[in-house]
Parts: C-alpha cells; structure tokens; sequence
C-alpha cells in the first residue's frame, strides 16, 4: 500500500499545483520546522519599477540613466529590468554596452559610449576602489529607509548617483506566511538585499525581524540553510532564482517557483506551477496527509 499511497499523493499534488519530483519527496517533509523564504521574486512580486533618481552636484540626471539603463538593459535581474525600463520611459533610447559582465548579488558593469560604468550595491564601487561621496551614501540611506533598494551608479571611476527602485509585496503572501505558522512552521525570510528593504517585507507579511536574514551574497545562502540544519532544525527553502539554487538543493525540501528560474526548478524537490506560495503550505499539508495514511 505504500507506493500506492505515494502514487496518489503526487497526483493530488498535480491538482493543487504542485509538481513533485518523485514520491520520495514526501518523505523529507516529516522533519520540517523551518521555512526559509526568499525575498525577491518569491514573497514580493519582483516587478521592481524605478521610483527616484538622485544625481550628484554636477551630473545630469537623463545621463545618469542612460548609461545606468544601457548597462542594466543586459541583465535579467529583477533590479535591472526597473532601472532599464525606467530609464528608457524617462531617458529615451539607450546607447549600447559593450564587455557587460555582472557580479551575481553585487551588480553589472560595462562600457556604454567609451565610459567604464559600474550599477548595484555600494559594496560594488568600494571593491573596485570607488570612493562614496556623502551625497551618495546619504541618497542610499534615504531609498533604503523608504524600504527601497538602493542603485549607485558610478562611471570612469567616480559615483556619479543612486537609483532607488522598489518592489511589491504579492497579495497572497501574507496569507501565505500566516498558513505556514497555522502548521506550526516557522517562516524566515533570507534575500540578498539590504536589511530595510527585508524588514519592511517582513513586517508587511507576519516575518519576526528577528527571522530576517538579509545583505546574504548568493553563494552564502547555502551556508544559511546549512547553519539552520545543524542547529538541527528541518529546513524547507523557497526560491526562484539562480541564486536560490544551491540553497534549494541543500534544504531537506526545496521548493521552486514555477514562474522562477530554470536552474530553481531543477534544484528543487517540487514546483509550486503557479508561484502563489500559499500553495507552500499545501504542499507540505498534502504531505503530512499523505506519510499519515501510510503510516
Ligand atoms: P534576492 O536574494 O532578494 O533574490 P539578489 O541576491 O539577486 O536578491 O540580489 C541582491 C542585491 O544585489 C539586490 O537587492 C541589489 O541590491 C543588488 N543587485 C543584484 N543584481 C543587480 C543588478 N543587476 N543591478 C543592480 N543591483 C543589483
Ligand atoms: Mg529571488
């Protein structure tokens, strides 16, 4: 009777959304505690829209998004995308980038017009031996106490401005966090962006700060969900980014968003078809129901 049981465990599974890699999957949920979240993309919708520019003493606004839009407009990351098409809507075209590159949790950098242009984190002009102007930090703090990220654009060296672009969080999320907790699981919440922006996603979903895990850069998500598992909690994960995926595979669930990248979906023990994390809880109820009935 057990793989049976298993069989139709899966595909109640595919009624309610969820795609289950195989019926050994339940099994990993009978130590689950833990829910780790990821932020972006998974409790927030990850349409990000481009809502202030702060240019510094001297620097024309419309350049500062033209050449941070030029070099955002080739990358696919949800911050990117905002600046790209804010800066087209308030800019118009924008110029070519040459030698793009991105630093996965940092930023991107590249050549537009034969200026060397770096867009993202501060700790992405600090690296590369940019010094932050006050006007600068000060314009960063701002963005970030709004619960914004914060964008700083630097080229030939110099900061040049920030960009603060913001995110929403999903309707169901909320009711999502709040199913999870009625199945005496403990929601986190781990992002790599900064500690404002997640507190004010937190609070806006039912996340105690003190479950916040934020400025994570993508290769040490990972090294949370391994430092929760040997705590010796049971650690579910939900992500859908590239930076999710090592993080998916190392959680004794790992959950994708169906809506999210190739490489979460491969990493993780099922997919959640529509990305609605209320299907989160589900998943882990139809589980629990299943391993009951075997048991
Ligand atoms: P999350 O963990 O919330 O899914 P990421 O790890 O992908 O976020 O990114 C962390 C932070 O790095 C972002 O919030 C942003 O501040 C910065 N960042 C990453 N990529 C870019 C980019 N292309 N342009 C600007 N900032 C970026
Ligand atoms: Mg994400």
């Amino acid at each position: 009777a057990t793989p049976t049981a298993l069989m139709v465990g899966t595909g109640r599974g595919a009624q309610l959304g969820i795609l289950i890699k195989g019926p050994e999957v339940l099994e990993a949920t009978r130590a689950v505690d833990t829910v780790v979240l990821d932020k972006t993309g998974t409790v927030t919708t990850g349409r990000m829209a481009l809502i202030a520019v702060h240019a510094v003493e001297g620097v024309d606004e419309k350049e500062l998004l033209r050449l941070a839009g030029a070099v955002e407009h080739a990358s696919e990351h949800p911050v990117a995308r905002a600046v790209a098409a804010g800066a087209a809507d308030r800019a118009g075209e924008l110029p070519a980038v040459e030698g793009f590159d991105s630093v996965p949790g940092l930023g991107v950098r590249g050549t537009v017009e034969g200026r060397a242009v770096l867009v993202g984190r501060e700790r992405l002009l600090v690296d590369a031996g940019i010094e932050l102007p006050p006007a600068v930090t000060a314009a960063r703090q701002t963005a970030e106490a709004e619960g914004g990220t914060a964008v700083t654009v630097a080229w030939d060296g110099v900061a040049r401005g920030v960009l603060a672009v913001a995110d929403t969080v999903k309707e169901t999320s909320a009711r999502a966090v709040a199913d999870l907790r009625s199945l005496g699981l403990t929601p986190m919440l781990l992002t790599g962006d900064n500690r404002a922006a997640a507190l004010a996603a937190a609070r806006a979903v039912g996340i105690d700060p003190g479950d916040v895990i934020a400025e994570v850069l993508p290769q040490d998500k990972v090294e949370v969900i391994r430092r929760l598992r040997a705590e010796g909690r049971g650690v579910a994960m939900v992500g859908d980014g590239v930076n999710d995926a090592a993080a998916l595979a190392t959680a004794d669930l790992g959950l994708a968003m169906g809506t999210g990248t190739d490489a979460a979906i491969e990493a993780g023990d099922l997919t959640l078809v529509r990305g609605d994390l209320r299907v989160a809880a589900d998943a882990i109820r139809l589980s629990r129901r299943t391993l009951a009935t075997i048991k």
